[in-house]
């Protein structure tokens, strides 16, 4: 299946309802990362090129169910700013753009939404505030949402359980970075230097050798004397990449209450 038929931004308009009538593309899968500085060896898209990879390869496993929206290919790297070719959003700005992608998702119907980071720097501001979030789109997006809360609602921490535990409430909204879904133990027994996701070492050398070979510099790979350079491997992507991927998708299907 060619990538383009389920990414959101190459159907018409016509299609798209269409679509999502027939119950197709129940779900997304937004993309995140960085457009930020790797060293000499891997290109500054790296991140959002290997999030936009395993959620176009979830996707296609899960078609017609899920559709991807546009790549947020700029992310939080004012860390990496001494570095030519990195561009850095501030996390309110940042914040925004995905609160507004969600929101316009959820007024087209789609309210099952995978966020698939693959940037660390944008984790704990979006961990910050997911769950308010949560409470927010749950709210406006279900107006009936305070009639099925029972009465005796006595503090704001009841509030909070009941409105993310209401079974009628059919928004859910996660995060993840796709390294969240290999399992540390499998992690630690493909890596040699055992650090992950890092930072253009290993474990992310090995994925875009696997994954992404366009924005690998191989001539800057076979010469490095960094240990975490030199121990990556196109084998060791493939293993790790199958494993986010594998997460990916049990996430979604979740999402979809379709894992039984
Ligand atoms: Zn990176």
């Amino acid at each position: 299946m060619n990538s383009k038929v389920f990414d959101l931004y190459s159907f018409t308009r016509e299609e798209l309802s269409n679509y999502i009538e027939m119950g197709h593309f129940k779900s997304v899968i937004i993309p995140t990362g960085s457009t930020e500085q790797h060293l000499d060896h891997l290109a500054v898209n790296m991140d959002i090129e290997m999030s936009r990879y395993i959620a176009t390869k979830s996707a296609g496993e899960l078609y017609p169910n899920t559709l991807i929206t546009s790549p947020i290919s700029i992310g939080i790297a004012e860390h990496h700013m001494y570095f030519p070719g990195t561009i850095s959003a501030k996390p309110g700005s940042w914040l925004s753009i995905i609160f507004d992608l969600i929101e316009s998702i959820l007024r087209h119907g789609i309210k099952k939404i995978l966020i698939l980071n693959g940037h660390g720097g944008n984790v704990a501001p979006i961990q910050g505030v997911l769950e308010q979030w949560q409470l927010n789109l749950i709210s406006t997006q279900n107006p009936l949402v305070k009639s099925n809360l029972s009465s005796d609602i006595k503090d704001h921490y009841q509030y909070v359980d009941a409105v993310l535990n209401d079974k009628k409430n059919d928004v859910d909204i996660r995060f993840n970075s796709y390294w969240d879904y290999i399992p540390e133990n499998l992690a630690n027994s493909i890596l040699e230097t055992k650090e992950y996701p890092g930072h253009a070492a290993e474990f992310e050398t090995s994925l875009a050798m696997y994954a992404i070979p366009y924005v690998v510099r191989f001539n800057k790979v076979y010469s490095s004397n960094e240990i975490g350079i030199k121990k990556a491997s196109f084998e060791k992507g493939r293993q790790l990449a199958s494993e986010a991927i594998r997460g990916t998708i049990t996430t979604v299907k979740d999402m979809l209450d379709e894992n039984n």
